[in-house]
């Protein structure tokens, strides 16, 4: 049946691919990995002959063993679909010397969409593999853009209810209307006073909370998560950069064998760490270019070996990348000491105690593809800016903070000839206040309606479904609770 997952903490607690998908989380609060990592058993040369849904499959079945091609085939089918604005489903442009993959023509325009178009149908068909009579109940806690792309997927989902947890404050007015006006019956979305941290620590803690597990049980409920930390979301995020790379073959801008960098804009470490699992299975990738914004945990992580949250949580123009505990870098943690369980749990536990730890010399080593970054909220600004100047494009904040992180990245390096795949994360319509005025400030004075329609002109780039759909909706979820009220408002929700 090919290989198990494992947890990062104990490497005694496996799962099938579906069971690991189904949990989410290891009992014991660690990530699964996957116990080897497979290289393809396809050259990218044919690969690049492939469309996105075959590439999908391709490198699916190879990590997700105890799913049949049949099972496959239908969650690749059900998900890829015209909810796309774009047949390609990743267009990859040229712009600023770089190849932009553009991940965000899905349902709510932003990159979560890759991963939460099939999860929902990833996770009913592990259901039904695994005799899941309970009804699942999708615990999330967002930065802003996974909110919306999970309540889009599970919305009506039959066998599921899904609940949404967004920092009050610390969110882009877009992407509060996206998720408050959410109308799936089987959705709840609240407001949480405190950052995404806290949202993520809050929604971890009712996930190891064994009473609530049981209370859960006898009313015939169980929780699984829609984070990046499911095995579900990253998979499927493997797939968009052997997507990309094979389409600069098609294009003929590179061989195969021919090695890119890869520069993503950086949070909970999802998206950069499936790039990396892309390069496992034989993608020739010579950087990973790690870009953050103020938050820049990861840049002095990368820098130093030691990753330290006791600073300040810093709101800026690029929301949802406003993190200081990059869940998913675990998983690169627990690889690079070679994938030792125990080493791994140790320095998880200091994080959560002191709030900081340091890796050792043989781990920092093992970062020689790392390359860490950030792009101050000026300097944001100043990259939309520019590379609008240029040709007319319009990229958003969180996209610009990766643009500008590479401009770094040649300038220290003199790397100037590796082409490079830069991960556009979101469509520039959902932060709309923060692209516009960068490209004139004399935008401020307008709503944010009208700042839409300002940016369709400059862009020549139609107004999303998703932007025309929330012009005037209803709000229908106004819930606004304490951090430590979570787990109250999710038992109301269920009404037990
Ligand atoms: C979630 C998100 C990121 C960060 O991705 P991670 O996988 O959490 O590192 C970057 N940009 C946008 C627009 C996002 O929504």
């Amino acid at each position: 049946m090919g290989f198990l997952y494992r947890s990062t903490r104990n490497s005694e607690e496996t799962a099938t691919a579906s069971e690991a998908i189904l949990k989410g989380l290891a009992d014991d609060g660690g990530l699964f990995v996957p116990d080897e990592i497979p290289a393809m058993d396809i050259s990218f040369e044919e690969l690049s002959k492939m469309s996105y849904r075959e590439v999908a499959f391709e490198v699916m079945k190879l990590m997700l063993t105890d799913f049949s091609d049949e099972e496959l085939r239908y969650c690749i089918n059900s998900a890829y679909d015209s909810k796309f604005d774009n047949e390609l489903i990743v267009p990859v442009k040229y712009h600023h010397g770089a190849f932009i993959a553009e991940l965000f023509h899905g349902k709510t325009i932003a990159f979560k969409d890759m991963a939460l178009s099939i999860l929902p149908y990833l996770m009913t068909t592990a259901a039904k593999k695994n005799n899941i009579k309970n009804e699942i109940v999708i615990l999330t806690a967002t930065s802003g853009d996974t909110g919306k792309a999970a309540l889009a997927g599970f919305a009506d989902v039959p066998g599921t209810r899904i609940a949404v947890f967004y920092p009050k404050n610390g969110v882009s007015p877009i992407q509060e209307m996206q998720m408050v006006t959410e109308k799936g019956k089987n959705t709840f979305v609240a407001g949480i006073t405190g950052n995404f941290d806290d949202a993520q620590t809050g929604v971890k803690k009712m996930f190891s909370d064994p009473e609530l597990a049981k209370e859960l049980a006898d009313k015939g409920f169980q929780f699984s998560s829609a984070n990046s930390i499911n095995i579900g979301r990253l998979v499927p995020q493997i797939v968009y950069y052997i997507y990309s790379y094979t389409r600069l073959i098609a294009a003929g801008r590179i061989n195969d064998g021919d090695k890119v960098n890869v520069a993503v804009p950086t949070g909970n470490f999802g998206n950069i760490l499936a790039a990396y699992y892309a390069s496992l299975m034989g993608m020739p990738v010579d950087r990973f270019i790690c870009a953050s914004n103020d938050n820049k945990v990861l840049y002095d992580f990368f820098t130093t070996g030691t990753y330290d949250r006791n600073r300040e949580f810093i709101l800026t123009t690029s929301p949802s990348m406003d993190i200081l505990i990059s869940s998913n870098l675990e998983r690169l943690i627990y690889r690079i000491a070679g994938n030792n369980a125990e080493q791994n749990a140790a320095l998880m536990k200091q994080l959560s105690e002191e709030g900081k730890y340091s890796i050792d010399d043989q781990m920092k080593k093992n970062l020689f593809h790392f390359y860490g970054n950030y792009a101050t909220q000026d300097e944001v600004a100043k990259t939309i800016r520019q590379v609008y100047d240029e040709d007319g494009y319009v990229i958003d904040t969180h996209t610009a903070v990766a643009v500008n992180v590479y401009d770094k990245y040649k300038a220290e390096t003199k790397d100037y000839d590796t082409p490079v795949i830069i991960a556009s994360t979101a469509s520039p319509y959902k932060f709309t206040r923060s692209v516009m005025t960068a490209i004139d400030p004399a935008y401020d004075t307008s709503t944010d309606f009208q700042l839409v329609d300002e940016l369709s002109k400059l862009s020549a780039v139609k107004i999303p479904q998703a932007i025309e759909e929330i012009r005037d909706a209803e709000v229908r979820h106004k819930t606004v609770c304490d951090k430590e009220d979570m787990t109250k408002v999710v038992k109301e929700f269920l009404g037990i």
